[in-house]
């Protein structure tokens, strides 16, 4: 879940110095806001979390519903996000996205209150969800960094996992010297 939480933060993010105007012609709706999440989501077209079927039927219940034709599992665009289980509208959360991006030092949550016309208590609640995906996001960067490095050090091939991982501890291992082992 947190791996697809980071990954959706990652594209969700505003062009810097987008016009408050433009964000909320772009994302002011409920429908705009579900619908951008949708496309990051299954950038190729819906497809089953479950059983990876690409068949479905769409309901309503609030908000759209895909429905697998194949198991029956049913997901909604914020299934495995940070916005699932919280009744907040995602325009909300986009708008603090789009805060907290655009502003060079941190928004307070009173600031936040105040811009999104919630309680203290939910801004506090949507800065911390925030910065807590971010943070995982600036990780991940990092870590992909790393992982960077290590794969020119190793001559710039494409590795799999394993082989990364092993490539840490013991690259002489994974240049192909059986002798070492
Ligand atoms: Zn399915």
């Amino acid at each position: 879940m947190l791996g697809s939480q980071r990954e959706l933060l990652n594209k969700i993010q505003f062009q810097a110095g987008m016009s408050l105007h433009e964000f909320l012609r772009q994302y002011g709706t409920e429908e705009q806001c579900e619908a951008a999440l949708s496309v990051s989501r299954w950038p190729q077209g819906w497809n089953c979390s479950r059983c990876d079927g690409k068949r479905y039927c769409c309901t309503h219940n609030g908000r759209r519903l895909w429905e697998c034709l194949d198991c029956g599992y049913q997901s909604s665009s914020i299934v495995g996000t940070v916005f699932e289980n919280t009744k907040l509208p995602l325009t909300i959360w986009f708008l603090a996205i789009y805060l907290m991006a655009q502003s060079k030092n941190a928004v307070s949550a009173l600031e936040l209150k105040r811009q999104l016309g919630v309680s203290y208590k939910t801004a506090r609640l949507v800065k911390h969800k925030l910065l807590q995906t971010m943070l995982l996001r600036e990780e991940q960067r990092r870590l992909d960094g790393r992982v960077e490095i290590d794969d020119a050090y190793l001559g710039g091939e494409k590795r799999g996992k394993r082989g990364r991982g092993a490539a840490s501890k013991a690259p002489s291992a994974i240049c192909g010297s059986d002798t070492n082992k």
